[in-house]
């Protein structure tokens, strides 16, 4: 599955929000296993209202949303790259997950200690990028010797990557994370071998105070203006409000909602926005049983779309029967949809898009 860590600094709010994540999931879905893994994995359904509404056309007993895995990542300090506190763990831990959720406080609270003196998101930020961009110097320094080895006995391969690496080095080593470094899709396509922890996408999560949730704050501004210099994306939530709403039951959670002026949790937020930030996608199968949400990477073919619901499916992979979710609506309906001619019959070179319902045929 894809999954996503939550990064950051000590006190600003991560266990909190993962809590949260999780009780909320769980409440969510006494009939399906949203659960918690480990202590700190937990698998939250991706809240999508396309499946409600695919669902009530097609009368389907029940709905199954797709779900994204979210990792708790503690330990992260300043001299984590230098092995001080729980660095290489954390930094290992950092490799294992496919995108970031990087949680800034943006909340002042002078009961809660900030381990750098004063509440600062920018500064805390770049505190911990710095911290992952010296790890994958250090990374990138190691791998060099492998492959200066590799070259010399005249592997092909190794010269290539050599050449890259060779090339991104130096600009790292000014301070260039790896996300932003300026290269050709063939050479994103190598760099990803290098395994470096800058070249995750990341969400900056502004954890605000409750009466800025609906609004953001000044230091949520910064965040989000920061962001989108890095072309990278923010969003802004309350922790405390989050892990309040945990704890109501879905009337109450409307209830309270509304008095705040949000339209919808905002981890509903961090989950989609993670989503977008791994590249994914999601299809659906819509039968009188159940209604299923699927998730598959950005340029899936049909067969491998087939194949993310059971491996025979993808094996005897004849066609998939396509209807795009805007039609299936309009139509309202599967045999709606076949009248109107909007049903496709799509082959193994098709690619998926986003909303699309299908029937997979296959050879068994
Ligand atoms: P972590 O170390 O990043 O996992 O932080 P925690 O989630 O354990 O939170 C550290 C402290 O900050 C706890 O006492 C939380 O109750 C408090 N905290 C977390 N989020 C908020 C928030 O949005 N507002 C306020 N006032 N306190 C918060």
């Amino acid at each position: 599955g894809f999954n996503c860590g939550i990064v950051g600094l000590p006190n600003v709010g991560k266990s909190t929000l993962f809590n949260a994540l999780t009780e909320t999931a769980a409440a969510a879905a006494a009939n399906y296993p949203f659960c918690t893994i480990e202590p700190n994995v937990g698998r939250v359904p991706v809240p999508d209202p396309r499946l409600d509404v695919l669902a009530g056309l097609a009368k389907s007993q029940k709905t199954v949303p797709t779900q994204l895995e979210i990792r708790d990542i503690a330990g992260l300090v300043r001299g984590a790259s230098k092995g001080e506190g729980l660095g290489n763990k954390f930094l290992g831990a950092i490799r294992e997950v496919d995108a970031v959720l990087h949680v800034l406080r943006c909340f002042e609270d002078d009961d809660v200690t900030h381990v750098e003196g004063g509440v600062d998101p920018l500064r805390d930020a770049e505190l911990i990028e710095t911290e992952l961009l010296l790890s994958d110097i250090e990374s990138l320094a190691r791998q060099k010797d492998g492959l200066v080895k590799r070259v010399r006995g005249q592997d092909k391969e190794a010269k290539v990557r050599l050449e890259l690496l060779e090339r991104v080095l130096p600009v790292m080593e000014q301070g260039t994370q790896a996300r932003a470094l300026d290269l050709s899709e063939d050479d994103r396509a190598l760099l990803q071998g290098f395994h470096l922890l800058t070249a995750k996408p990341v969400l900056y999560v502004c954890n605000v105070e409750e009466g800025s949730a609906a609004t953001g704050n000044a230091l949520s501004q910064k965040v989000a203006a920061m962001a989108e210099t890095q072309g990278a994306r923010s969003v802004v939530i309350s922790a405390a409000i989050e892990a309040e709403l945990s704890t109501l039951d879905l009337a109450e959670r409307r209830e309270y909602l509304e008095t705040l002026g949000l339209e919808e949790p905002g981890l509903n937020r961090v989950i989609r926005e993670g989503y977008n930030l791994l590249g994914l996608l999601t299809f659906f199968t819509i039968g009188p049983k159940e209604a299923r949400a699927w998730t598959v990477e950005r340029g899936a073919t049909a067969p491998e779309a087939a194949g993310v619901i059971h491996t025979d499916f993808q094996r005897g992979f004849i066609c998939a029967e396509v209807i795009a979710y805007d039609d299936y609506v309009r139509l309202e309906g599967e045999q709606g949809a076949k009248e109107a001619g909007r049903m496709r019959l799509e082959g193994r070179d098709y690619v998926l898009k986003d909303g699309d319902v299908c029937h997979f045929r296959f050879n068994v």
